[in-house]
């Protein structure tokens, strides 16, 4: 069954962190992690709503200029979110650059800036290109548990880990998918076809029960056409199953307050994503550099009942050793699925 996005890291395994979440049905993505972006197409970028830096290392944020040269002139707003002093990061980019045309530019551009403090709490200033990307102040936000952001469809919760610096880790949680049952389907005299995806988005954004659904499809006999509101068919054809989960975990100490905040943020997540930067072998070197070993990655993994793993941000040292990092974390693991990212999967 299709998920309502496809994630995709950004580099290879050895190369910046950064995973990229593509919404199949709709024009819009959301991007983890700033750093080397290059590989993501400028139509990549134009579609993202809302970018997360889970900290300000060069390798997680020093890909906010691309991003911005490609969006300025061209998109009208994105929304952008980070931890303990994300905004003025932020703004001290922005204060680098002179801007003395850009609020003259036909389409404005709007960065509606958030960060989570230590409390939870959220701060929010906005930055507008007609003013010369001056800071200007919002109203702060309300701690909501974990969540950062939520919609009808889906929502991305995060908790602060130590990295020696606080650093965001992020579950994106599609709240919930919608199963076709075919027998019932046929037993309508329905066929399947595009309307389907139609149908399941409108019940998804709760669209009205009235609202109607042009039914057509193709068989053995032709073409069929038909006219159908969203609630005879809602109740009938379709089925609700719990959506999928996907873990970003990048940048952090193997400590106990860290394996705790992870289980709490990602148990039994479906898909996780999880730096592996050392190998067991060097583990006073990861404890020195506030990372985790690939064994400890693969620990954290089996700790939160995670059903796939994809370990990523391996350390340069270890470029052609990559096997060795991805069998420690299995092992460490233990189920038998472990998927690999084999290179770069964006134009
Ligand atoms: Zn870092
Ligand atoms: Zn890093």
């Amino acid at each position: 069954m299709r998920c309502l996005f496809e994630p995709r890291l950004v580099n290879d395994a050895f190369g910046d962190p950064g995973l990229y979440l593509d919404f199949r049905d709709e024009r819009r993505s959301l991007l983890f992690d700033l750093g080397d972006i290059t590989a993501l197409a400028p139509r990549a970028l134009m579609r993202l709503s809302h970018a997360f830096v889970t900290h300000m290392h060069m390798d997680h944020f020093s890909g906010f200029d691309h991003l911005l040269r490609v969006v300025l002139g061209r998109k009208a707003a994105i929304a952008l979110l980070g931890g303990p002093g994300f905004i003025a990061s932020v703004e001290h980019k922005l204060r680098a650059y002179t801007w003395n045309v850009v609020h003259r530019y036909e389409i404005e551009l709007v960065l509606d800036v958030r960060e989570v403090g230590p409390d939870g709490c959220a701060q929010r200033a906005r930055f507008s290109s007609r003013s010369g990307f001056a800071r200007e102040a919002c109203a702060g936000l309300e701690a909501c548990e974990d969540v950062l952001h939520d919609e009808t469809t889906f929502r991305v919760r995060g908790r602060l880990v130590d990295h020696d610096v606080p650093c965001l880790a992020f579950a994106i949680e599609e709240k919930a998918r919608l199963k076709v049952d075919k027998a019932r389907l046929a037993a309508l005299g329905l066929g399947t076809g595009a309307w389907l995806r139609e149908l399941k988005h409108a019940v998804l954004t709760g669209a009205p029960d009235a609202h109607p659904i042009e039914v057509q499809w193709r068989d053995a006999g032709g073409a069929h056409a038909a006219t159908r509101d969203v609630a005879s068919l809602r109740d009938v054809i379709l089925d609700v199953v719990p959506g999928e989960r996907v873990g970003y975990v990048t940048d952090l100490r193997y400590t106990q307050e860290n394996v705790h905040a992870l289980s709490q943020l990602l148990a039994d997540v479906d898909l996780l994503f999880i730096e592996s930067v050392f190998l067991e072998e060097d583990r006073e070197q990861a404890a020195r550099k506030n990372h985790l070993t690939a064994r400890q990655a693969g620990e954290i993994a089996r700790q939160v009942r995670a059903k796939a793993v994809v370990p990523f941000h391996f350390s340069p040292r270890y470029e052609g050793r990559q096997q060795e990092l991805i069998a420690e974390v299995r092992e460490a693991w233990a189920p038998p699925r472990l998927a690999v990212y084999e290179g770069p999967l964006l134009a």
